[in-house]
Parts: C-alpha cells; structure tokens; sequence
C-alpha cells in the first residue's frame, strides 16, 4: 500500500501506511513530524515532505509518542544526518537513546509466528528495519516553551503504558494519539478504536487507564499509531477501546 496523505487541517496532514502512520504539521516557516516511520520509510517520509512542499532542511522538529522502532525510524537517519532536533516525553527520553529497550523481542514475536498474518506482518517489519538497534543519543524533553514555537503548537498528553514515557499529542485541535490508541493492526482482527495486541504493551493497567485520560479529551479528530483516521469524540474511542481490551 503506498502512503495515503490526508489533509486533516490546513496545517496538520495525516500520512497513513500499512504497517505505520505519522502526521507532519506545517506552518509558513516549516514543518515537524510527529512520529517518523520504520527505517525503511525513509522515502515516503520524504515523499511525504516534498508533497508539501518541504525538504528536508524545513523539518524543524520530530515528535515522537514513543521510541519503538517504528515511529522512530527514520529520526534516527534525520537527527544524525541533518542534525533535526528530536523531542519526546521526559520520561520516554532514556528509550529513544537506547539506554535501555522496551519493546516486544524477536521471541515475544516469534511464539505467534505459527499464525500466519503474524508471520507475513513479521517478514514485512523486518524489510522495513525493525531490528535496527540504534538510538538516539540527541533526543530531548520537549518543554512547554520548546512546543509553543513549533508548527501548530502541540501540547504533549502523558499517557504512559504501551511504554513508559509514551505521550499523545493535540495539535491543531486534533489528537495524534501514537499507541495509546490504535484503530487497527496488521496482526489485529479487529477494526475500530482499541489498544494494541497486550505483547507489545509494557503495562496493559496503564494503557486502560491513559484511555481514560485520552477520553476526557475534548477533540473529533484521531490520527493513530496504526490503522486508519477516526472521526468523533474521542471519548466514545477511548469507551470502544476499554470495551475491546477486556480479557
Ligand atoms: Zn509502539
């Protein structure tokens, strides 16, 4: 599936793939990203920049919700190619240097390889770069005072559980919510508003109880980790995704 880019707003574009999503939020002096591919996304990240009109010399700054391979793939490449300054929650700012790692092994993964969608969704990360190990050792907290500046003015959401620092972002009005809050997977089933499959997840108590901070929210637009835009109150989402992940 090549990348499907949708104008949420004139500032904020939404950047769907199959196996990832990220949003570039733009004003008349740039652009950031908010989350960034695998490492193998690298070209439709790019893609995605020159269809606005930008380079890579305009990206002021990636955000990101979390530091797993997938939504920070190509910063690596940005921040020690181009210098790009890379924020993240405080507490997620260890994780992206890679000071420690919380993210689903390869074994983790390989004990449900016996299903095939598993397998297939397996082969297709791995293409992409999932075991690239590097961090980011130049990330830093974004601050209230750094994010005011930048395109859109995002305000950072703590919603910690799918990793320890994860946080979701309202930016423009609209919530990117990383992986606090998915609307499908390749190796999900499942359609609609939900939480990831719990092996991914570090602390699945935390990940309901950052649905219920996701809920009290007052926005109509979700722009997801993974899986396609959702359209209306967040918190009938966030009610959909609590009902879905009771085991
Ligand atoms: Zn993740």
């Amino acid at each position: 599936m090549a990348p499907v880019v949708t104008a949420v707003t004139d500032r904020v574009h939404f950047v769907r793939t199959e196996l990832v999503n990220w949003t570039l939020v733009r004003d008349d002096d740039g652009v950031i990203l908010i989350d960034a591919g695998f490492p193998g996304h690298r070209d439709e990240v790019l893609t995605s920049l020159h269809g606005l009109g930008f380079g890579v010399g305009d990206v002021r700054a990636i955000l990101l919700t979390h530091a797993h391979i997938d939504h920070f793939g190509t910063a690596i490449w940005f921040a020690a190619t181009h210098g790009t300054p890379v924020y993240c929650h405080a507490d997620e700012v260890a994780h992206s240097r890679r000071d420690h790692l919380e993210q689903a092994s390869p074994i983790d993964i390989a004990k449900h390889a016996w299903q095939p969608t598993w397998l297939k969704w397996s082969v297709s990360i791995i293409g992409k770069g999932a075991l690239t190990r590097a961090g980011i050792a130049s990330t830093a907290p974004l601050t209230d005072h750094i994010a005011a500046a930048l395109p859109g003015s995002p305000v950072c959401i703590p919603t910690p559980g799918h990793t320890g620092g994860h946080c979701s972002y309202v930016v423009d009005g609209v919530l990117v919510s990383g992986d606090a809050l998915i609307t499908g997977h390749p190796v999900a089933s499942r359609r609609g508003p939900q939480l990831l499959p719990s092996v991914f997840n570090h602390d699945e108590d935390a990940c309901r109880r950052s649905l219920t901070t996701l809920g009290a929210l007052d926005t109509e637009v979700i722009l997801p980790g993974h899986g396609p835009l959702w359209r209306g109150p967040v918190r009938d989402a966030a009610a959909q995704a609590a009902q879905a992940s009771v085991r």
